[in-house]
């Protein structure tokens, strides 16, 4: 019969199998799950969206920085400015037939001789040095690259936000003469960037060398610089790195992962950053995880019962098994000596009456050697059963050894546990077994009432004494103290 605490350690080692096996099943899943979402936002959604936002980009703005490289090098705009920039109506129609050809939204040239400003609506005016508006001039006369794209209000259309080709033009000598371009509002682009937004969930920006956000759909609204931003600053150096081909990183943001596509557009000085919150796309893995788990809970649970369950019955039948006598199915010797240990403790509690019976059949040796062991064996079945059937509910009725039996009676004064000793004598007495030549079978019986402070060997002595005074004074009788 397993100890309690050895099926505590056979259920625990059960238990922490199944968990282990569930959680290392569960989890290994999940990571597989998990690194393939992952993989297909940063090996394909992500350097998707970036594609085509750069295939867009490179029909709206490359072809512009196309257009402003001619105007750079057209020889009527050099030879114009070399001889000395007369009949600017001449300039006006040639940067007017530019924008209206190309669909631009505006086009313009700076002198660096006069340094007039022409526009493709006429000559503006000249510029200034200390003029704030004009700073974009100096840089660009001062570039050692042959243009950039700055994002400017444009002052000569309601100062409307507008991405500037800024090209420099160059003599025959290679002597600086001045600057021209064309402009483009940022509405086409920026609506361009919402629709993929929207249509994508992700969040798609430009940021230029420094960092700063020049232009953006909805998401990057507000932001400024990526090198203040919470999380993305963390990976901002490794985006500006000037690399052409993609950059793919990961930051954390408030608990959760942002992965980031980037790349650098040499055209455009710029960087274009698409970034994604894999949340959302985990979701539906996390979810299938938590079922998992929660079905291998349910499913380590339901073993742990059965485990349970079948243990105990089997323990449960174990215990009957050891405590029952196998030819009466009474309770044997030594389950009846852990009864009447209870017993006692309970009565040093609680004190009350307790009476005990000790039964002992007479001359069953004869009935042995008469008609054998196995009717023996029968006239003890029934007489157990008589003795079963005629004790109290409560009662308890032992095998005491061979043809001997015992009855613990609580809570029974002398009087009735005699009473019901000559009741049992009678029934016994009075019942036929069958035996062949009408042989009847008696019984004789020893009745006592447990005295306050006497020991169970005392008790039993006694018992025993009064069977054998029942015995001495002719059987088939009941014998008690007092
Ligand atoms: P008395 O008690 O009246 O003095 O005489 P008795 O013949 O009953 O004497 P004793 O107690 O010495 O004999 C008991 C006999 O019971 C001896 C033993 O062989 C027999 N016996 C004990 N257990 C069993 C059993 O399980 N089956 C059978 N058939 N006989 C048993
Ligand atoms: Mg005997
Ligand atoms: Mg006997």
């Amino acid at each position: 019969m397993p100890s309690f605490p050895k099926r505590l350690r056979l259920l625990s080692l059960v238990a922490v199998l199944l968990i282990v096996g569930f959680l290392t099943t569960s989890i290994a899943s999940y990571l597989v799950s998990r690194d393939a979402v992952r993989g297909g936002i940063v090996g394909t959604a992500l350097p998707l969206t970036g594609d085509s936002i750069y295939s867009e980009i490179q029909k709206d703005i490359l072809r512009p920085v196309f257009i402003s490289s001619q105007m750079a090098h057209d020889t009527f705009v050099r030879d114009w400015l070399l001889n000395g920039e007369k009949d600017p109506e001449q300039l006006t129609r040639y940067l007017n037939e530019v924008k209206t050809k190309n669909g631009t939204f505006t086009s313009f040239l700076v002198s660096e001789k006069t340094r007039y400003y022409y526009h493709n609506s006429g000559m503006l005016r000249a510029i200034e040095p200390n003029d704030a508006r004009d700073a974009w001039y100096f840089r660009v006369r001062e570039m050692n690259k042959a243009f950039e794209t700055n994002v400017d209000p444009d002052w000569a259309n309601r100062a409307k936000v507008t991405i500037f080709i800024n090209y420099q033009i160059f003599d025959y000598q290679n002597r600086f003469i001045g600057t021209t371009g064309v402009g483009l509002t940022l509405d086409t682009m920026s609506q361009l960037l919402k629709t993929y937004e929207t249509r994508f969930q992700r969040n798609i920006y430009f940021v230029n060398e420094s960092g700063q956000v020049v232009l953006t759909g909805n998401s990057a609204q507000g932001r400024n610089s990526i090198l203040l931003h919470d999380g993305i600053r963390d990976v901002a150096a490794k985006i500006l790195n000037h690399q052409s081909k993609p950059t793919q990183l990961s930051y954390p943001l408030n608990g959760q992962v942002m992965q980031v596509n980037s790349r650098f557009i040499p055209e455009l000085g710029w960087y274009l950053i698409v970034e994604q919150n894999e949340t959302a796309d985990l979701r539906p893995v996390q979810r299938m995880f938590q079922l998992n788990l929660l079905i291998s809970a349910l499913i380590t649970l339901l073993v742990l019962c059965i485990a349970i369950y079948s243990i105990n019955r089997n323990q449960r039948r174990l215990e009957a098994l050891a405590n029952t006598d196998s030819l009466t199915r009474l309770l044997n010797r030594q389950a009846f000596e852990v009864v009447l240990n209870q017993k006692m403790t309970e009565l040093a509690r609680r004190p009350c009456s307790l009476a005990g019976i000790l039964i002992d059949i007479d001359y069953f040796k004869v009935i042995n050697d008469e008609f054998g062991h196995l009717t023996g064996d029968a006239v003890l079945r029934k007489v157990a059963d008589i003795l079963r059937h005629t004790v109290r509910t409560g009662d308890t009725l032992a095998r005491w050894g061979g043809e001997e039996f015992i009855i613990l009676l609580d809570d029974c004064p002398r009087a009735m546990a005699l009473e019901l000793a000559e009741h049992l004598r009678l029934a016994v007495a009075n019942y036929d077994f069958a035996l062949p030549r009408a042989t009847s079978v008696t019984m004789s019986l020893g009745v006592v009432e447990l005295q306050a402070d006497e020991t169970e060997d005392e008790f039993f002595q006694r018992a025993d004494y009064l069977l054998y005074a029942a015995k001495t004074a002719g059987r088939n009788c009941v014998m008690a103290d007092g």
